[in-house]
């Protein structure tokens, strides 16, 4: 895969990028009942302006990817993508599209958030149509946020394009329903990574029962996680899976118990990208997981095992 360095191009936007909004263009929001969109009235004048999609890419599964993501990705001109982007998804991109690889190299970020933000900033800039290519939802835990609140403060229209989240995928490649009516009312999803490095959750919260908790970034932190839900209550017989890399052909599912889940993601030398889920729907995975119901009998009882 062709992962350019960005270097020489950022260097050559540095001007433009420091460059503060223009009176005309704070007014730009996104409007009331229509996807978050940034409007500009462009006057004659004006050079012609760039806009930014910021597309949810999904899990892995090209076959989630949407419509309009692989419209985009046909019509790109410039992409800025993640590291949760696969090559397969990568495959629908415009041959003559400039790719711009912004994610994680032996765990260090390529581009930090900031640099991400004027990088993008500075090509709209240009006029350029920008596709921020981002793995699962743009909006959740994706910093999708905070890439359209800078684009929106500085007047670059911008839409968000949704993704499958990654908490969505995994519970339907794995057989593990999010809601149940008689196992779960409600279901979290939080992030075990904090800003400042830290795992500080709101315990009491997630171990009360009949939820589920989805836990995204924290497979690292699995033993911390799976110790404080039981020292504030949970049943450490609660059903409890990690997903690694769900709906790619390398998906593999880990399920345990909240008390022994540590021990078996540790066994089975479990990485990220990977989600924790929590709940009494993970005990429904023996009979809906796709893979363990294309098997029968004493297949799937040694399947499951
Ligand atoms: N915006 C993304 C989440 C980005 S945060 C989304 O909506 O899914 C990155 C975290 O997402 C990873 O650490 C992991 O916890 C989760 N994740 C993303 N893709 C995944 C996959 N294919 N399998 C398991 N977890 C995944």
């Amino acid at each position: 895969m062709a992962r350019r360095r960005w270097e020489p191009l950022h260097r050559s936007l540095c001007a433009v990028v420091r460059e503060e909004p223009r009176p005309a263009e704070r007014r730009a929001r996104a409007v009331d009942g229509e996807p978050a969109r940034a409007r500009l009235s462009t006057a004659s004048w004006e050079r012609p302006r760039g806009i930014v999609h910021l597309v949810g890419a999904g899990p892995g599964d090209p076959d989630l990817l949407t419509l309009r993501a692989v419209r985009l990705m046909r019509e790109a001109e410039v992409v800025v993508y993640d590291y949760l982007v696969s090559d397969a998804i990568l495959g629908f991109l415009n041959p003559r599209a400039e790719r711009i690889y912004a994610g994680k190299r032996q765990g260090r970020h390529m581009l930090s958030q900031d640099e991400i933000n004027h990088l993008l900033f500075a090509l709209a800039r240009r006029g350029r149509r920008v596709l921020r290519l981002k793995g699962g939802d743009p909006f959740v835990f994706g910093r999708g946020g905070e890439e359209a609140e800078f684009l929106a403060s500085r007047g670059v229209p911008f839409e968000v394009v949704p993704g499958v989240t990654s908490a969505s995928g995994a519970a339907a490649y794995a057989g593990i329903p999010l809601t149940h009516r008689d196992r779960a009312r409600a279901v979290v999803f939080v992030t075990g990574h904090l800003k400042d490095g830290s795992c500080d959750l709101d315990w009491p919260m997630l171990a009360r029962p009949r939820q589920t908790v989805v836990i995204y970034m924290g497979v690292t932190r699995v033993a911390e996680i799976c110790g404080q839900l039981v020292a504030h209550g949970l049943d450490p017989a609660t059903p409890a899976a990690v997903i690694e890399k769900a709906t790619t052909p390398s998906q593999r599912v880990v399920a345990a118990t909240v008390g022994s889940l540590p021990e078996a993601a540790a066994a089975a030398a479990v990485k990220p990208p990977a989600l924790i889920v929590i709940g009494e729907v993970v005990a429904l995975r023996e009979s809906l997981d796709r893979e363990l119901a294309s098997v029968s009998g004493s297949e799937r009882s040694r399947a499951a095992a």
